[in-house]
């Protein structure tokens, strides 16, 4: 089950499809921020190349997800990671 919707990204300056972080986004901006950050309502912008993501209710500016999960064309739209590889 993929969840997404329409938000405002303040870095496509416009309307984007989101959807919440998977596993390994989530495992990311914990390691970044915190391990008692809760993620469980983190959603990112499924935008070519975007990288924000934001609490859903509380647009914040300036939250980046690593590089490493930038997206490229034909991985945008929601698809749901894999992660099988994860910690390889
Ligand atoms: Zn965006």
């Amino acid at each position: 089950m993929t969840r997404t919707r329409s938000l405002d990204c303040p870095t496509c300056q416009g309307m984007q499809l989101f959807r919440l972080l998977n596993r390994e986004e989530k495992a990311a901006v914990r390691a970044e921020r915190g391990e008692r950050l809760p993620v469980d309502n983190l959603w990112r912008c499924t935008a070519e190349g975007c990288l924000t993501y934001y609490p859903h209710l509380r647009k914040t500016r300036g939250l980046l997800l690593p590089e490493r999960f930038r997206l490229t064309a034909g991985e945008t739209g929601g698809t749901e990671g894999g992660g099988g590889t994860a910690g390889a």
